[in-house]
């Protein structure tokens, strides 16, 4: 990701972000940052960038001409997303940086003495950002919080991305208290259980701090957390056909756009997907003319729909172009013990990994490769060391991929695959599910031999380009 920043002083924001994590980061590529100085685009002999403004009142404002010109250097033309940070903006949030995430480039625009011309802001910013209701003397700070928050969503950029999916905002909650060595200090101890060992139990304790600590100090946060915990009490209902929204909105992804009764409506920005189930057609109706509406900005990377009963399918296709239609059952595992696992060499995939993965999962491209190898649960089965198979979580938080060599099947690899990925989840206290084509047997087979329930109904993703075939399904290639 690029981020091209719009300054009077380029070096305090080169400066600011050339340590630590973001350092590295631009050294590996992940991200690049590239300061504009404003004053190098004025016209004025003397370097003059502001004047006073129309109508009078106290300070001066940075003129149009130099911002414009100091934009069209980047931009050339294009249509860049654009962000003026101001304190008259939208306030930032975590949410606004996992959608920032997703561009490719992104400019930001730093004000300085009383602010800027405001005709240049109406031909190229595309956002308003504030970083919080108190006023700084220029943008520089702002576009550097900005650019730290968003950068760490950036697929490599933090070595685990676990920890951004656990740490505060991330599942709407505040993070839990944390500890580390020693185990006394001043006469506190760590609390007994985060020396178990025991996973599960630790995700408990976690889960339970950071609800006790949101609900006191954040109660607007809160209040989003327990109509989520309502949403997956609905779901319940028929947990094996709902098991996919149950575990989105649980693991704290997706926004939840839509819930009364069994009417429940989510999208998840990063994966691009809208999961949609209803009790009635009327219900489902009504909340795919939600979806329609073309103020709903915050949907425009939607590209798949998952719906859980027919009759939407219908309505969906009224509503949208959709080009791709599978009909999959879903599988989960909700047991508490471990799987055995009896290949012993399995391990995260690394860059040595890909021209296989590429060769052997025609449905994702080198991105989605990088991006599910960052995300650091895309693993590999070696044999003598030399890789044989592998496994992953799809974006969208669904088990798949799974591949073993055609000369090494039969031999438990890729059940073991499977059993590894499934272990890893239930540390994490998720409930581990996947996506099956209805007339793929041999994966259903392996499913109920792992031990994993099968849903009795059908859903359905639906895809809204052609050929999008990522991000979708297990074992299409047992
Ligand atoms: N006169 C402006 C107003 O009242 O909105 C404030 C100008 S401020 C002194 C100078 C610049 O700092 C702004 O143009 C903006 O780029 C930046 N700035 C100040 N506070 C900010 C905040 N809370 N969030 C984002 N940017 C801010």
């Amino acid at each position: 990701m690029r981020f091209h920043v719009l300054t009077l002083f380029p070096e305090m924001v080169l400066q600011g972000l050339n340590t630590s994590i973001l350092g590295r980061a631009q050294e590996k590529g992940l991200i690049g940052l590239h300061a504009v100085d404003i004053r190098d685009y004025t016209l004025d002999r003397h370097g003059k960038v502001d004047d006073y403004p129309y109508g009078g009142g106290a300070g001066m404002l940075i003129q149009a001409q130099p911002v414009y010109d100091a934009f069209q250097s980047v931009a050339a033309g294009r249509r860049l997303r654009t962000v003026y940070v101001t304190p008259q903006g939208k306030p930032f949030t975590q949410k606004m940086a996992e959608e920032f995430a997703l561009e490719e480039e992104l400019v930001l625009l730093c004000g300085h003495y009383e602010g800027i011309d405001e005709r240049v802001l109406e031909e190229i910013v595309t956002d308003y950002v504030s970083i919080g209701d108190y006023v700084l003397t220029g943008g520089e700070l702002p576009a550097m919080v900005m650019i730290d928050a968003i950068s760490r969503l950036v697929p490599g950029v933090l070595n685990n991305e676990t920890s951004a999916q656990t740490e505060s905002f991330s599942n709407h909650l505040l993070e839990y208290p944390q500890y580390s060595r020693p185990v006394s200090w001043h006469g506190k101890e760590v609390p007994e259980i985060l020396l178990s060992g025991d996973h599960r139990k630790i995700s408990r304790w976690r889960l339970e701090r950071s609800v006790e600590r949101t609900a006191a100090v954040r109660p607007d946060l809160y209040a989003g957390y327990q109509a989520r915990q309502e949403a997956i009490l609905s779901l319940s209902r028929h947990k094996r056909e709902h098991i996919h929204m149950m575990e989105m909105l649980a693991r704290g992804r997706g926004e939840l756009l839509y819930h009364k009764g069994g009417d429940v409506m989510l999208y998840d920005r990063r994966s691009g997907t809208c999961l949609i189930t209803a009790e009635t057609e009327q219900g489902g109706r009504s909340m795919i003319k939600m979806l329609a509406d073309p103020s709903a900005s915050d949907l425009k990377n939607l590209q798949w729909f998952v719906v859980c009963q027919e009759f939407l399918v219908l309505v969906l296709k009224e509503a949208f172009d959709l080009h791709t239609s599978y009909q999959c059952c879903q599988a989960c595992y909700t047991r508490k013990e471990p799987l055995a696992v009896r290949h012993k060499d399995i391990r995260n995939l690394d860059e040595s990994g890909k021209a296989f993965f590429l060769e052997h999962y025609p449905y994702g491209d080198e991105s989605y490769f990088k991006d599910r190898m960052a995300s650091g649960f895309l693993y590999g089965a070696y044999v003598e060391g030399k890789l044989t198979g592998f496994i992953g979580l799809h974006d969208d938080g669904s088990m798949g991929m799974l591949y073993v060599d055609e000369a090494c099947r039969g031999r438990g690899i890729g059940s073991s695959l499977e059993a590894y990925l499934i272990n890893r989840l239930r540390e994490l206290d998720w409930t581990p599910y996947c996506h099956i084509f209805s007339d793929n047997r041999e994966s259903r087979l392996l499913q109920e031999k792992l031990g994993l329930y099968l849903s009795k109904d059908t859903i359905w993703w639906l895809g809204r380009e052609a050929g999008m075939e990522s991000g979708l399904s297990l074992s299409r290639q047992t």
